[in-house]
């Protein structure tokens, strides 16, 4: 068994809870991650983020390479230093937000050539540069350059992209093998950054299945799911999953990128994956909607005006500990900023209390 991830209890249904050992924390998983896009969980102070448990966040690539730029954060320490987060950081390539946000962009063997969506400046990004992206950022965690393939796509499109994202993988790993050293904080005697590749190929199963075939040769130190949850039915979001997690190694994190709703993250753990990220919560909370153990509350609503109750009265966050959904309420119709911050503590408490008792059930199995 790898030393970085020390799995501790599995059941028969193949849910598992295990402990991802990274250099600047031991993540106790299946776990969720909050998205901090630009160094930043939207609306969030990072010591709020600790109070409630988070022990790794998210960093979007292109934002930061774009904004203030990954060598101003390299020369000030990484972007750990950079943000005063002390816990484990993982980055993304870059690539989605390439494909969702930029212009004009011209993809070819080599790489992506795209516009900014700040200014229109030109850029270009190999999956050799995607990994000096993130290797100046320095997270705990960088992630392969891929390509998301969109939905629907025609199976030729899918195989097209599969290709990319396989070729991409392997020199991905061959330059962050060379260069991984160079993290800002590097330290002979703590664990070294890992590298991730992501499972690509599309609603295709036989595609999903060549593609994580062919990377688990490669080696990578974990592996993601991607090109999920981007507009098909959760049920065939379900079979892609239950179709790949049984070829991946069993002594590495799986992690299934970009999901879901509360009830999607149980049922995903319960099936085996250990780690999953997504803006649902944080977005959702800055729309005034709440997830609570009774079902979504849209604390705008006119019935929360007077109401004296928790936001959740089973959730003992910091936020329904403290404050009434009527207050809530008010600050949302006030058009205060609060409103955002604790409306996005709670819905991240949330979901990291489903983990938390997630985690509880399978360590009992
Ligand atoms: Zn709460």
């Amino acid at each position: 068994m790898s030393q970085l991830f020390q799995l501790i209890a599995q059941t028969a249904a193949g849910g598992r809870r295990a402990r991802l050992v990274l250099p600047h924390q031991n993540v106790e998983t299946p776990v969720f991650m909050p998205v901090g896009t630009q160094g930043t969980v939207k609306a969030v102070p990072q010591d709020a983020l600790e109070t409630f448990g988070a022990e790794i966040i998210l960093g979007n690539t292109y934002h930061l390479y774009l904004r203030p730029g990954h060598e101003a954060i390299r020369r000030m320490g990484g972007l750990h230093r950079f943000m005063s987060w002390p816990r484990a950081l993982l980055t993304d390539s870059g690539g989605f937000q390439v494909y969702s946000l930029s212009q004009l962009r011209k993809v070819t063997d080599d790489g992506v050539q795209f516009r900014s969506h700040l200014d229109g400046s030109s850029h270009f990004f190999s999956p050799e540069h995607s990994i000096d992206v993130q290797i100046a950022l320095g997270a705990d965690i960088a992630m392969a350059f891929d390509e998301c393939t969109e939905y629907p796509a025609t199976r030729t499109r899918a195989e097209e992209s599969l290709r990319l994202t396989m070729t991409w993988a392997a020199r991905s790993l061959a330059h962050f093998r060379a260069h991984s050293h160079e993290v800002p904080w590097f330290d002979p005697r703590v664990c070294c950054m890992q590298c991730f590749g992501i499972v690509q190929g599309g609603m295709c199963r036989d595609l999903r299945r060549q593609c994580a075939e062919r990377l688990v040769e490669m080696d990578f130190d974990g592996y993601a799911i991607g090109g999920l949850s981007v507009g098909e039915p959760r049920e065939l979001t379900m079979e892609m999953i239950a179709e790949v997690l049984p070829l991946l190694p069993r002594d590495k994190p799986r992690y299934v990128m970009g999901v879901g709703y509360p009830d999607e993250i149980e049922q995903y753990a319960r099936m085996g994956v250990d780690m999953m990220d997504c803006v649902l919560p944080t977005r959702a909370a800055r729309h005034a909607l709440l997830f609570t153990s009774e079902g979504r509350v849209n604390i705008k609503n006119r019935q929360y005006a007077e109401d004296q109750n928790p936001p959740d009265p089973a959730c003992d966050c910091p936020v329904c500990r403290r404050y009434s959904r009527a207050y809530l309420r008010h600050l949302v119709q006030a058009g205060e900023p609060l409103a955002a911050t604790l409306n996005s503590i709670h819905n991240l408490a949330f979901y990291l209390g489903i983990m938390q008792r997630v985690r509880q059930s399978l360590a009992e199995v």
